[in-house]
């Protein structure tokens, strides 16, 4: 019988299809059950920052589940819940002198996003959002509404309103003085444009082709949002949590969002769980206004809590900083080999080669699909999904780094 038999009634609406069955996982590798293995620079799109099945998130979900623990619990105040909250408020928020107050929204990335504009369309009492060209904020109609991707756009089908899209400065908009222009349209009230009620960004455009904000930029936004009475809500859900070296991506500008969403690597598992912090004074909900049935699972709850403690066990700032320099500069030489026109970006471990400049849209494919022949997952990205992102788990050896680096050469040697 054909072992892909049984999958044939799944709907296929994502990316990539992968001619194996994968069977178990351990680090930065996943098992298929012909005993091949993969290293994994894919990492569930950000979900594995410290990679399959660590130790210490296993052994607390064996222990919690042996002891009967609660499964699901909706609004119920449960030890699980109470263990999450007082490690996020004692462990990240309160450290970093952040003030916010936690939203379980769920169970996914883009529901988290859909509670932080409705919060802030409720606040403020007004219905626009502004988003940048290029962003990523997930496929239900609010959060699609804010994702700057045409293909991603054109299945909705329907019109996805009230939101206005500013540059980002990147690509043509590079040499533009995007803040000039916002404040511009900003302080227009004449224009047509609805002054909106927030603006939400990423601050490294991870599906959006690993492009990433300069700090200034941040600090100027955050600016104009004081300036204009906006709120700013920042998608941490792919490049949070580490990605990016501190435990928010926005910590490296020294800024602090009004409303930060959360998802990914928050359950430190691979587990969903999707969160909203809220600055205390946006906390308007009327009870019920805003539920659901999958809203914090109790599971991830407790893989969140050891997640957490990894990340100060394993001091994932430091481990970032040097595999990110020794990420960065290979790429570098890699590029300087293969092609120099080729574009690097990247911060943190999220890095992208874009391969655009050498107008070959097919030529992605080729490169990933050797890696896998190769024995790499890897993905692409970008607005035309021209861009090799790697995104590995931050846990990842220097050893798997290299093997890594060294397949991903010889792939786009053979696929040139
Ligand atoms: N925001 C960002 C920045 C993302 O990268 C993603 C997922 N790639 C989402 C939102 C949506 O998350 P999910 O796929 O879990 O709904």
């Amino acid at each position: 019988m054909d072992v892909f038999q049984q999958y044939e009634s799944e709907v296929r609406s994502y990316c990539r299809a992968f001619p194996k069955v994968f069977t178990k996982a351990k680090g930065a590798h996943i098992h298929c059950e012909d005993g091949t293995r993969y290293l994994d620079f894919f990492a569930g799109a950000g979900a594995l920052n410290y990679g399959h099945n660590p130790d210490l998130v296993k052994q607390r979900l064996i222990e919690y589940l042996q002891q009967d623990g609660i499964l699901h619990g909706l609004d119920m105040y449960t030890d699980a819940k109470g263990h999450f909250l007082k490690s996020l408020q004692e462990r990240i928020l309160i450290p970093r002198k952040l003030d916010y107050r936690v939203q379980f929204c769920g169970p996914t990335g883009t529901n988290a996003v859909e509670a932080a504009l409705k919060i802030a369309r409720k606040v403020k009492g007004r219905r626009n959002i502004f988003a940048f060209q290029g962003g990523y904020h997930g496929m239900t109609l609010g959060a699609l509404a804010c994702t700057g991707n045409a293909y991603n756009r054109k299945g909705a089908s329907t019109a996805l309103p009230d939101v206005t899209f500013m540059p980002y400065p990147f690509g043509a908009m590079k040499d533009i003085d995007t803040i000039a222009y916002i404040d511009a349209v900003l302080s227009d009230t004449s224009s047509g444009v609805d002054k909106p009620a927030a603006m939400v960004l990423e601050t490294i455009q991870a599906e959006g082709g690993v492009v990433v904000a300069p700090v200034e930029w941040l600090q100027k936004i955050r600016a104009l949002c004081d300036k204009h009475d906006i709120l700013m809500i920042v998608d941490d859900i792919q490049v949070g949590c580490g990605r990016s070296g501190g435990f928010f991506s926005f910590e490296r500008a020294g800024i602090v969002p009004d409303i930060v969403t959360l998802s990914k690597s928050i359950s430190g598992s691979g587990l969903p769980l999707a969160i909203v912090l809220l600055k205390p004074e946006l906390d308007k909900w009327l009870p019920g206004e805003h539920n659901g049935t999958f809203r914090g699972n109790q599971l991830a709850f407790v893989s969140g809590v050891a997640g957490i403690e990894l990340f100060e066990q394993l001091n994932i700032p430091k481990q970032v900083e040097e595999k990110s320099a020794f990420v960065g500069c290979e790429l570098a030489a890699i590029i300087e080999r293969v092609d120099p026109r080729m574009e690097l970006r990247g911060l943190g471990l999220i890095w992208g080669v874009d391969l655009s400049p050498l107008k070959n849209e097919k030529l992605i494919d080729v490169i990933t699909e050797n890696c896998f022949d190769a024995g790499l997952i890897i993905e692409n990205a970008g607005r035309k999904g021209q861009v090799l992102k790697l995104l590995p788990p931050l846990t990842v050896t220097m050893d798997e780094l290299s093997l890594g680096l060294e397949i991903i050469e010889r792939s786009m040697k053979k696929a040139l």
